[in-house]
């Protein structure tokens, strides 16, 4: 780096000792340090010694003359850049050019006065430290845009006249400078160019900035070409009194292919390397759109694996896995024999759920022959690993249009019609049932997610409070399910119940609900919650089971739960069903230990002489009666009955749907011991549950 240009280190070089001392003198005064050289041979050689940082140089010397001298000072090393101030005498018109021609930097002409000289002197020096640091920031800057793959353009409007930096050059694929916006981008890929030029002419048009993305083919890139991003802003240049349009054009190549990637992960499913559900309803959609506008119709096959679960369960997920996949290349390959491989769309919904597009698929024959195939391909056994395995398949259909109108009926409706195969045994096929169509059509697809809901978590138990209506504190809770359906939202029991109670679902449900609440009961009393017991509610199906005692029992010895800590409730009109059989269960339940409530007790007609055989703990006396102790007198009448009756068996009552103080004061005074209702709580999830203890403890 140049020294500060008080200390610059300037070469005089005149034959004249005269002029060589009064420039000598009048530099040194500026504090320059001054070297003399009497000719160009010596002037050359102090060169080669010592560069300095600016030479001051007479043309009219014998011999070598300054032209000659400052051609070859250019030419030496560390000459090329150096300020070079030539000396011309006023009797050499053309001299100055010929100065410049040599390569000197600036000239002054004899005779001059010596503060002229040193001004100059000074002023070439700032004049040429500036031009150093700008071309080292502009060296920098290209090294800059190089690692960033940015380079940058400006069009100056009114000439046309383009300036392009280097890297810009690079991303554009030029190798000529380019002069005008056209020559920038004469190497955009064709199918890119038309829009592309028609956006700037646009901009250009409305002087607005704009953004651009295009190709630029390359030689050896991973797809032939590179992404380009441009960006263009139309500037105020107030200096030159101009519009200049401002470019950026950024290799986005590696975005591009990553956004890519991410893409295809969001619509691929991992195990299989297929379709997912997204990509598969994505893609059914636009098939609908596409049918209708060219009235042909189409098939959804619902493919589901008989007994794949087993298979998962017992020989582990990395098995299953090669399982699926090769289920996945099998129907794969059926789809290319029935000559619908482009066309057709392979998905895996997920499980050992598989789906099928097949545009132009209508008849019935034609699917079902589809489907057969479909399911004979899965029908040889799969070797994985040391494994022969058997699977079999169930395929449901649905068509366009006859079947459903769009993508989301279709598959619903392929899946009712699968779910159907299943329940005949599996590895079949079936076309969605056109009578069911109508009413059936929101239970067929209510069953079809309820046996879903399980195995993806959907159920969540909420808790509800029951109330010593003496104390007014919190004694116990009565677990109640709720379903939150990805789509839907929570849905109450009273929708889905009876529909599990009918299926038969009701028993893995309800066998979930009694672990899960056992559970949760046995942490909240390692907690030290002053609560005593969790009350579940069993179905009509439940209470018929051989191995109920078996099954409550399993529950509290998993959650180490002591018996007294459960009570289980079943409904009046339940027990009235098969009282012999229902009083044998509850008394068999009743030696484990745990607690029996009659629910809605007063609805189901149950006469007193078999209520004093009933092996039951507490009596719920149901929510119509409590809804109406405070309005007519006949609710209140029955309310009474009932506690005074409970009092008389030696049962404890619970009054259910507390929603108002009166209706609390009422019971309250009648004698009944707890109450349960939206007046203390809702049915809440169990942190809500702990908080509202918490407060009520703390208060
Ligand atoms: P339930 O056993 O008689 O439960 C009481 C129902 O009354 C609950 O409805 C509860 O949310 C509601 N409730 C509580 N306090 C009030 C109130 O102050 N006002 C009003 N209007 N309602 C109140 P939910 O949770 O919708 O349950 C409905 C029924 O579904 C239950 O009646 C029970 O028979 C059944 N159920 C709930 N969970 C299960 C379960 O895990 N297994 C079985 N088998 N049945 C269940
Ligand atoms: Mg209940
Ligand atoms: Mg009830």
């Amino acid at each position: 780096m140049r020294a500060p240009e008080t200390l610059a280190h300037v070469l005089v070089i005149d034959d004249d000792p005269g002029m060589r001392k009064m420039l000598g003198a009048a530099l040194r005064r500026e504090a320059f340090v001054v070297d003399e050289a009497a000719d160009g041979l010596s002037a050359l050689e102090r060169f080669r010694q010592q560069v300095p940082d600016l030479i001051v140089l007479d043309v009219q010397m014998p011999g070598m003359d300054g032209f000659a001298t400052c051609r070859a000072l250019r030419s030496m090393p560390g000459g090329r850049t150096l300020p070079i101030m030539v000396m011309t005498g006023s009797d050499e018109p053309d001299a100055v050019a010929r100065a410049y021609e040599a390569g000197a930097t600036d000239f002054i002409s004899k005779p001059f006065h010596p503060r002229l000289l040193q001004d100059r002197v000074r002023f070439l020096l700032r004049a040429v430290g500036a031009f150093e640091r700008l071309r080292r920031s502009e060296r920098h800057l290209a090294i800059a845009q190089r690692i960033a793959r940015l380079g940058n353009w400006v069009l100056e409007l009114s000439a046309g006249r383009l300036e392009c930096s280097g890297e810009a050059m690079r991303l554009m694929g030029l190798s000529v400078e380019p002069r005008t916006y056209a020559d920038l981008h004469q190497h955009v890929l064709a199918d890119d160019r038309d829009r592309t030029l028609s956006a700037f002419a646009r901009a250009l048009d409305r002087r607005e900035g704009y953004d651009l993305r295009y190709r630029i083919p390359e030689e050896g890139g991973e797809q032939g070409h590179r992404w380009v991003q441009e960006h263009g802003e139309f500037v105020q240049d107030a200096d030159a009194g101009e519009t200049l349009l401002i470019g950026t054009v950024h290799d986005i190549t590696e975005q591009v292919q990553s956004q890519r990637r991410i893409q295809e992960l969001a619509f691929q499913d991992v195990v299989t390397g297929r379709a997912n559900r997204a990509r598969f309803t994505a893609a059914l959609e636009a098939a609908v759109v596409h049918a209708a506008a060219v009235s042909t119709p189409l098939a959804v096959l619902f493919v589901d694996l008989d007994r794949f679960k087993r298979i998962n369960d017992t020989l582990g997920h990395t098995t299953g896995d090669q399982l699926l996949r090769s289920a996945a290349d099998r129907l794969e390959q059926v789809l290319h024999e029935h000559a619908l491989g482009g066309e057709a769309l392979l998905a895996r919904l997920g499980g050992d759920e598989f789906a099928v597009l097949a545009p132009g698929v209508g008849e019935d024959e034609l699917s079902l022959e589809l489907a057969r195939r479909l399911i004979a391909a899965l029908e040889v056994p799969f070797v994985v690993g040391e494994y022969e395995l058997v699977v079999s398949a169930s395929v449901g259909i649905a068509r366009y249009p006859i079947d459903g109108a769009d993508a989301e009926t279709l598959l619903r409706r392929a899946d009712a019609a699968m779910y159907e195969v299943k329940d005949s045994g599996g590895n079949n096929v079936r076309v969605f049932n056109r009578s069911q169509r109508d009413g059936a059509d929101e239970r067929l697809w209510l069953e079809a997610s309820l046996r879903k809901a399980l195995d993806r978590g959907e159920f969540e138990l909420y808790y509800q409070p029951k109330i010593d209506l003496q104390t007014n504190q919190f004694v116990s809770t009565e677990a109640l399910i709720r379903w939150r359906h990805p789509e839907r939202g929570l849905i109450s029991p009273g929708w889905f119940i009876p529909l599990a109670e009918e299926t038969g679902l009701i028993v893995p449900i309800g066998e979930w609900v009694l672990k899960q609440a056992c559970k949760q009961q046995a942490a909240w009393m390692a907690m030290g919650l002053p609560l005593e017991s969790v009350a579940v509610n069993l179905s009509v199906k439940q209470l018929s089971l051989r191995n109920l005692t078996g099954l409550v029992q399993q529950a509290l010895d998993d959650a180490h739960l002591p018996a007294d800590a459960l009570e289980l409730e079943v409904t009046e009109s339940m027990v009235m069903r098969d009282v012999t059989s229902a009083v044998a269960t509850l008394a068999r339940l009743k030696q484990i230990g745990v607690g029996i409530a009659i629910d809605d007790f007063g609805t189901g007609h149950a006469s007193l002489r078999y209520l004093r055989e009933f092996p039951v703990d507490t009596l719920k006396i149901d929510r119509a009666f409590v809804d109406g102790v405070c309005k007519d007198t006949d609710s209140a009448a029955i309310a009474e009955m009932i506690i005074k009756l409970g009092h008389l068996l030696g049962l404890k009552t619970v009054a259910e749907g507390i929603e108002q103080e009166d209706q609390r004061d009422y019971l309250a005074r009648g004698g009944c011991n707890v109450g349960q209702g939206y007046l203390f709580s809702p049915p809440v999830p169990a942190p809500r549950l702990e908080a509202l203890l918490r407060a009520r403890l703390a208060s």
